[in-house]
């Protein structure tokens, strides 16, 4: 019989726990533990034994079985393929769940690194035996850990999404917890023309503390993400947070439409959380409002689709200009209405993106002169239209625009994005 043969030869090599016995053979039967499986062959092969057959194995195989026909004393010795891992998995089990009692979580995973010995020797089953019926170390111990942690915490062991990874590193004796980000969608509205959207760290520390920001890491007091991290922060236990939207305003850009986002929070320790209280708290700030905040089971995905969503925008701009508005000039603005813009990356922007020309579309322009030197704009523009450099023309670099146009210079230039057109 093959599988005989084959346990012969694993158990020449030396002693094999029943749980290595049995994950040789791990695929076959269903509804058996790998230990059972070992224990079965062990029994058959120590009855061959007793019966008088010769066998070429590691007689500390038989150790502790009571035969009738034989007079053997055997020592006993520790597993060859895992050096006696499995008496040891309780004691882990235990360990990590010490680790978890910091964390509210659902799902779990187990993932364990083998010393190289071991994967050594998990080669040499492979070779002895080859890999057709064979589990390895490493899923066995995933298994039989999680089986434990299950028991006695009632969680779920998760492959596809698990909320917390369990690393057991074998090698080093370490175990540490990968903990799934909490995402948490929603829309907001930012009232403040001198807040970024992310949090901008000092330059010179990078976050630190210096002289330069006066020990505070920060180059704007606040931001969109800082007002919306703080509540939720709080809540969760959280580490920090990272901000993804649906593009983003300058810093001196009211965004008076609702702008669609999600908040990541790192290393939450609390995962249910009233988003209500949440929404509240944020809606205090004067600078900020949000609104439908949910939390998303797939955030990741949602962040992809929000990154690549190209919305329409429609933007308003009071324009001061340095001289009084010529009117008969003025009608001229309307060949905007519908036009096609050649834009190079302006010059602000130069230092963080590589220069390149974009062709851009301005779907409606209209005006309305508010007195003799402020015009206000109604703009709505293809994703990405620097709206900016529309109205200043950037030397030049902006084709065709409203200064040139006016033959006017823009003084001050107050932007809103006051829709964006999702799905239209
Ligand atoms: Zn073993
Ligand atoms: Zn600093």
């Amino acid at each position: 019989m093959k599988i005989i043969e084959s346990a012969i030869k694993l158990m020449k090599k030396g002693y094999v726990c029943d749980y290595c016995l049995g994950r040789a053979f791990g695929n076959i039967l269903t509804g058996k533990s790998n230990k059972e499986r070992g224990q079965v062959i062990r029994q058959v092969l120590a009855m061959a034994f007793d019966s008088g057959e010769n066998l070429d194995v590691d007689l500390s195989n038989f150790h502790g079985i009571n035969f009738r026909n034989r007079k053997v004393e055997v020592e006993k010795k520790s597993c060859y393929f895992c050096n006696d891992i499995f008496e040891k998995i309780e004691e882990i089990a235990e360990k990590i769940i010490e680790k978890l009692k910091e964390y509210e979580f659902n799902t779990f995973l187990i993932g364990t690194k083998l010393s190289s010995e071991i994967l050594q020797k998990e080669e040499e089953m492979i070779e002895e035996i080859g890999a057709e019926f064979y589990e390895s170390l490493k899923s066995t111990l995933n298994r039989e850990i999680g089986k434990i942690i299950e028991k006695k915490t009632n969680k779920r062991a998760d492959r596809d999404n698990p909320d917390i990874t369990v690393l057991v590193d074998l090698e080093k004796n370490t175990i540490s917890l990968q903990v799934k980000s909490l995402f948490v969608y929603g829309e907001y509205q930012k009232l403040s023309r001198n807040i970024p959207q992310a949090t901008w760290y000092c330059p010179s520390c990078r976050g630190k503390g210096c002289e330069k920001c006066k020990g505070t890491g920060l180059l704007y007091s606040t931001s969109v993400q800082m007002i919306i991290e703080k509540p939720l922060l709080r809540a969760t236990k959280g580490k920090k947070s990272k901000i993804h939207a649906e593009g983003r305003e300058d810093i001196d850009v009211r965004c008076l439409a609702w702008r669609p986002f999600v908040i990541e929070i790192i290393k939450p320790k609390i995962r249910s959380i009233n988003l209500k209280e949440v929404e509240k708290k944020i809606n205090k700030s004067r600078k900020v409002k949000v609104r439908n905040l949910k939390i998303v089971k797939d955030g990741r995905q949602l962040i992809r689709k929000i990154k690549t969503e190209r919305s329409e925008k429609t933007y308003r701009a009071i324009v001061t200009f340095e001289r009084v508005i010529d009117k008969k000039k003025l009608e001229e603005l309307k060949q905007l209405n519908g036009a096609i813009i050649f834009q190079k990356t302006p010059t602000r922007v130069l230092a963080r993106r590589s220069d390149k020309e974009r062709k851009r579309k301005v779907i409606r322009f209209s005006y309305k002169l508010i007195n003799k030197k402020t015009l206000e704009l109604i703009i709505r523009a293809s994703a990405g239209l620097y709206v900016k450099e529309l109205i200043t023309g950037d030397n030049g670099r902006t084709k065709p625009n409203v200064s040139e146009i006016l033959n006017n210079t823009p003084k001050k230039i107050l932007l809103d994005v006051i829709k964006i057109h999702r799905g239209e």
